[in-house]
């Protein structure tokens, strides 16, 4: 298949935040999905995946958070330069730690989606237990539980995953997509 071309020289980056279980691994691989319908080419970048690897000297401090970040920020931008469409799955749980992101993806073509399901919502679904854990004191530093969640003032798109289905929520962030790089489609 032949690589696009995009109209700023790196493919776009999208950017998903939220409490843990608000949805972005599952909302990023539906996305997934959907861009290669549209002969994108893109790679899930997730947050527990760089942990296991690549940030496996990092631990839960907002240092070390900002620093899992920027690294992936960093990669993220190698990936896009490669023609490659990276869709980012991070907490991202400060202003500050945003802040970080922004100022890295200036030159590039970059979409912040705010996954904004209730810290309720996320901890009744308690995907992988962790929500029992940090209630139980097992976990320290838990997003939303015992470490800061600040809601983000401005991001491109803010979706609720409350009682909505996982291609709907997808199929917003392509309809953003297509509203901000036409070129690309
Ligand atoms: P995160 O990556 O944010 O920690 P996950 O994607 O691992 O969250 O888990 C989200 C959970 O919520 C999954 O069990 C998923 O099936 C469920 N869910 C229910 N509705 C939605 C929706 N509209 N979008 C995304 N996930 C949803």
């Amino acid at each position: 298949m032949t690589q696009k071309i995009y109209s700023q020289g790196s493919a776009p980056i999208i950017w998903i935040s939220g409490l843990s279980g608000a949805g972005k691994t599952t909302i990023g691989r539906e996305l997934i999905a959907l861009l290669e319908e549209s002969n994108f080419s893109p790679y899930l970048l997730d947050g527990d995946v760089l942990r296991g690897g690549l940030n496996n000297n990092l631990g839960f401090s907002l240092e070390d958070r900002n620093e899992n970040l920027r690294r992936a920020a960093e990669v993220a931008k190698i990936l896009s330069l490669a023609g490659v469409t990276p869709v980012c799955c991070f907490i991202t749980p400060t202003n500050d730690a945003r802040s970080l992101v922004n100022n890295l993806m200036v030159d590039f073509p970059f979409v912040d989606v705010f996954l904004s399901t209730p810290l309720s919502v996320c901890e009744s679904r308690d995907v992988k237990g962790l929500y029992a854990k940090a209630r139980a004191g097992i976990i320290k530093e838990f997003t939303g539980i015992s470490s800061p969640f600040e809601t983000p003032e401005s991001p491109t798109l803010e979706i609720s995953t409350d009682g909505v289905s996982v291609n709907y929520c997808a199929s917003k962030i392509m309809d953003k997509l297509k509203e901000i790089f036409p070129d690309s489609f």
